[in-house]
């Protein structure tokens, strides 16, 4: 067969489409290289015409071009998905659907059950129980004047303790699980990211899993229901896709499964502070042009599709977490510069911001992401200083720049030149599942990121805190806010909801602890409306005073 194809001779029969020799195949690729020109030529990364002469260079660039094209083509193929989009969306070229389906939702049990007088939601029952734990010593009544009015006796403090233990009632559950899928689908939203139904049935099973006893299969039809509920509307789209993202949503259970099982065999090895899990965030800037989206709307407000592309400022922050809880010392942020570096008047700056948040360790590249040699440099100046010579166990996915193992045995090492480092990568797909950092912990990063924002826009439009030394005061600040003991417990959680470890404890999120209602009522000592209950010394603190006046270390347990 192979020698009469190679002898050219001519073959009745056609070639399946599915061949890159196809006329099809070879006129999509066609096509596909015309717009490949375009995009560059947009992006001015291109002349329009080429030159006389070939030269070794553009021949190198040819042949590495045309390598990864033929990887791409053998990699990767065209899956069928819906689109989603939040039906509050503007502008959007048409063609986007309501979703209809009019059967019974039996996932969520009877609302009206739980609307009896005496029903009391979890929120409401973490409340009291942090009031009442925040001031051991006051009685019933001071409680009752004190927010806590559905308290009818001391002793349902125990019950409602347990209760939050268990993670609620069913419907608490389910509750759980529909907010924290449409946080993410949200927030995504507004990074520009697309969603598909794919997506938000696994952002519900990551949900569920921190609720072992629960019967929730995020099926065909919960999805449908979770659409309707949320105003979600979708269309049809073709995605070109490499083999992992074609994986079923069992195949990445029965793997995130395998990984826990694995991971928790290997936890029982080591000291809880030297487990660490470490993975890299995408941030923005807050821009003019986040805030004319924020200013067109006054409830939640998404971008334009066609404006993803502008929105090119874009940074990594990099923190680690420990399985006892604790934040690593230093978090890392690669900021981006358009030649890769910092020029000599930004680096003097920058210089002086590493001196005065001392907590922040930065770096840059032209995209703001990071490099294999960058994420060298992390593991060198963020969690070498931490590890030092100790045995540890580094939890990180399956991006490419950190899985070789030789990366680690170069830099970790004891006083035999022995590796300290033992890694475990999570399987592709699972990291909704089983990532620490992703299951809850950045979403508290990211919550405060926005609270410091939009609190800034709403005091002074003129202010923005988009400068690179902003960006570097905001994660030294978050970072310096999380690593106080109170959010202990929240960090333990966030391994406790991706199923490697099974005790859970009642915990205190960055709401709770910073930003509750009560706060507002509250002042600062210049007089002004508080905005945060400072982690550390819990003092009740105004924006300006908290932001203005922040300097690396400038809160300690007895100030
Ligand atoms: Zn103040
Ligand atoms: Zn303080």
């Amino acid at each position: 067969m192979a020698s009469s194809e190679a002898s050219g001779s001519h073959s009745v029969e056609e070639i399946p489409d599915s061949s890159l020799h196809s006329d099809f195949s070879k006129q999509r690729l066609k096509d596909g290289v015309v717009y490949y020109e375009n995009l560059l030529l947009e992006n001015d990364l291109i002349m329009e015409s080429s030159s006389d002469t070939l030269s070794e260079d553009a021949m190198l660039i040819g042949r590495e071009l045309y390598n990864s094209t033929l990887d791409v083509l053998s990699e990767k193929k065209f899956i069928s998905d819906e689109e989603l989009i939040h039906a509050q969306e503007e502008c959007i070229e048409g063609n986007f659907e309501a979703i209809a389906d009019d059967s019974h939702d039996d996932y969520v049990p009877d609302e009206k059950k739980f609307k009896k007088s005496d029903f009391i939601t979890l929120e409401y029952k973490i409340k009291v129980l942090n009031v009442a734990k925040a001031h051991p010593t006051w009685k019933l009544d001071t409680l009752q004047k004190h927010g806590c009015g559905h308290l009818k006796r001391m002793d349902h403090l125990k019950v409602w303790e347990k209760d939050v233990e268990q993670g609620g009632t069913k419907f608490d559950k389910f509750h759980v699980i529909d907010s924290w899928t449409y946080d993410r689908f949200v927030e995504m939203r507004r990074n520009y990211k697309q969603v598909t139904t794919r997506n938000l049935q696994q952002w519900a099973l990551a949900a569920a899993s921190q609720f072992p006893d629960l019967q929730f299969k995020a099926s065909n039809r919960w999805v449908a229901k979770f659409k309707q509920r949320h105003n979600i509307c979708q269309r049809k789209i073709t995605r070109f896709v490499s083999e992992k993202e074609t994986y079923s949503i069992e195949t990445i259970l029965a793997s995130a499964e395998t990984f826990r099982l694995q991971t928790k065999q290997l936890i029982s090895n080591f000291n809880s502070d030297f487990i660490i899990n470490t993975d890299q965030t995408g941030c923005q800037y807050q821009s003019h042009f986040n805030r004319t989206l924020t200013d067109k709307g006054s409830k939640t407000v998404f971008a334009n599709v066609q404006d993803m592309n502008k929105l090119s400022h874009t940074y990594t922050a990099q923190y680690s977490i420990t399985l006892s809880g604790k934040l690593l010392p230093q978090v890392f942020i690669c900021l981006q510069e358009p030649t890769g570096d910092f020029g000599p008047r930004i680096k003097q700056h920058v210089e002086e911001y590493v001196k005065k948040y001392r907590n922040v360790v930065v770096t840059s590249s032209k995209s703001g992401k990071l490099t294999t040699i960058l994420y060298k440099k992390f593991l060198v100046k963020s969690l070498m200083p931490y590890v030092q010579k100790n045995k540890f166990l580094l939890l990180v996915d399956s991006w490419t720049g950190q899985t070789r193992a030789e990366l680690y045995d170069e830099i970790f090492q004891d006083e035999e030149k022995m590796p300290t480092c033992t890694t475990k990568i999570i399987p592709p797909k699972c990291t909704p599942l089983v990532q620490p950092c992703d299951v809850y912990f950045y979403r508290q990063v990211k919550n405060f990121i926005k609270r410091l924002q939009s609190t800034a826009d709403l005091l002074d439009k003129n202010y923005e805190i988009h400068s690179r030394e902003d960006c570097l005061k905001i994660h030294s600040i978050v970072h310096h806010q999380l690593s106080a003991p109170i959010f202990h417990q929240m960090i333990q959680y966030a391994w406790f909801a991706s199923g490697l470890c099974d005790t859970k404890k009642f915990f205190t999120n960055v709401n709770q602890a910073c930003f509750s209602l009560d706060l507002l009522k509250t002042h600062c000592n210049c007089n002004k409306t508080a905005f945060i209950c400072r982690s550390w010394c819990r003092k009740n603190v105004c924006f300006e005073c908290f932001y203005h006046n922040y300097h690396s270390g400038s809160c300690t347990p007895d100030c």
